[in-house]
């Protein structure tokens, strides 16, 4: 299993980050979890295509997370010209409704979608692309999935949970995927630290360090915290100094550099003294002596590697509200 994070932002206008969509390869399957603005252009810049994405999961219906989901349905039905099968989607209720707002005769796109199977030169476009007459509108096979639901794949199962979020005005759905090779938990977002999605994620196992990193990430982004993960520690400090964020969580052994060396320049930044720093490291065989080592180098704390996936986030949130609490 491979996960690709093609967007990470908020609704803030940024060209540098696009908003939400991750991208997951597994097995024979090409999932897309959420599709907001300029995720597309990351799918594109990838080495995948719109024609290769088989199932898409929207978390919920904020435009920040599904506004280029049109763009994915029409660029995939253009391109794929009849010869892949039609797109299939999950998300909450009224998902099925915005679908067919979108793509029926009299919706949103329903002329263009007309003029192209009707006007001669697109659908000689169509057939050099080895369509075959007629040409079928787009049909993304769309289903409106709640809290509890599972979606079964060729090799891999999806478990739809719970994120905390804009309830009541819009359902806000969390999606743990179950592969081969290992499992991971999405929510797209969620106010706070939300005890349902920590549980849906609950015994997520990853195999090596870029993963665990992605992980973190994940757990702390739906804890609310910004965090900064990297493994390289030059980008890492030029990172943390540009866009400050509150958490920073930082390996032990980096190429090229040692993590308390990065602690330490952090710490010698004024801007940064609100900065919860965090040490990691996978050899946790004395905890004791690594926390010793961190703390005097500056960080807050240490935790070592393999972490509890339950009590991660509270842990990091305990870390940090020490030093908010300490006046730092
Ligand atoms: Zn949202």
């Amino acid at each position: 299993m491979k996960i690709t994070l093609l967007g990470t932002g908020t609704p803030h206008p940024s060209l540098k980050r696009a908003c939400s969509g991750y991208m997951i390869e597994v097995g024979d399957d090409l999932i897309v979890m959420d599709h907001g603005p300029d995720a597309h252009c990351r799918l594109l810049e990838s080495p995948r295509a719109p024609t290769e994405v088989t199932h898409v999961f929207i978390s919920h219906l904020h435009y920040d997370h599904c506004l280029d989901y049109a763009r994915l349905v029409l660029q995939r039905w253009d391109v794929g010209a009849g010869k892949i099968p039609d797109l299939k989607v999950y998300g909450p209720a009224p998902i099925a409704r915005m679908n067919d707002l979108l793509f029926r005769e009299d919706g949103v796109f329903g002329p263009d979608v007309t003029a192209r199977t009707e006007h001669e030169l697109s659908l000689d476009i169509y057939k050099l692309r080895g369509g075959v007459l007629p040409r079928a509108r787009p049909a993304p096979a769309v289903t409106e999935v709640r809290v509890g639901d599972v979606v079964e794949g060729g090799d891999w199962r999806v478990t739809v949970g719970y994120a905390s979020h804009v309830q009541p005005y819009l359902a806000c759905l969390a999606f743990r995927l179950d592969g081969p090779g290992g499992s991971m938990c999405y929510s797209g977002d969620s106010g706070g630290e939300c005890e349902e999605i920590i549980a849906l994620a609950k015994g997520c196992v990853f195999d090596d360090d870029p993963q665990i990193l992605k992980l973190v990430t994940l757990l702390l982004e739906q804890a609310g915290h910004e965090v900064v993960a990297s493994s390289a520690a030059d980008q890492a400090t030029g990172i943390v100094v540009t866009q400050l964020p509150d958490v920073v969580i930082t390996d032990r052994m980096m190429p090229g550099r040692d993590g308390l060396d990065v602690v330490r320049r952090l710490r010698r930044r004024k801007e940064l003294t609100g900065l919860t720093i965090i040490l990691m490291s996978v050899d946790s065989s004395d905890d004791a002596r690594w926390r010793r080592e961190a703390k005097a180098a500056g960080a807050d704390d240490f935790i070592g590697k393999p972490f509890e996936l339950e009590t991660f986030a509270g842990k990091v949130e305990d870390i940090a509200q020490t030093r908010r609490g300490g006046g730092a």
